[in-house]
């Protein structure tokens, strides 16, 4: 199977944009179970369509990985991403639950 790409990606049946890493929305409100995510857009965290809540968490993700700069590459996401999904699954809805 292709490399998951992580990135923006527009669902059909949302109308905001959200970033995707793992298959996991950042927002924790949609899980990508089929694809490669190979649309996904880097950049862009400001556009006005973005889901508010995976900006925020790729905001906080920026400043954690300049933080932790020393931590390899693939070690920082990891730690950064289960850190993020934590902090946002507790006030939304989980991905299980969703449509
Ligand atoms: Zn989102």
């Amino acid at each position: 199977m292709a490399e998951f790409k992580e990135g923006w990606n527009y669902l059909i049946n949302s109308r905001k944009w959200h970033y995707f890493v793992d298959r996991r929305s950042l927002c924790g409100r949609w899980a990508m179970f089929f694809g490669d995510n190979h649309d996904a857009q880097l950049g862009d965290n400001d556009s006005p369509v973005n889901c508010a809540a995976c900006r925020r968490a790729v905001e906080k993700r920026e400043k954690d990985d300049a933080r932790t700069k020393r931590v390899s590459e693939t070690e920082s996401q990891a730690v950064v991403g289960a850190d993020g999904a934590d902090s946002h699954l507790g006030a939304m809805q989980r991905p299980d639950q969703s449509e």
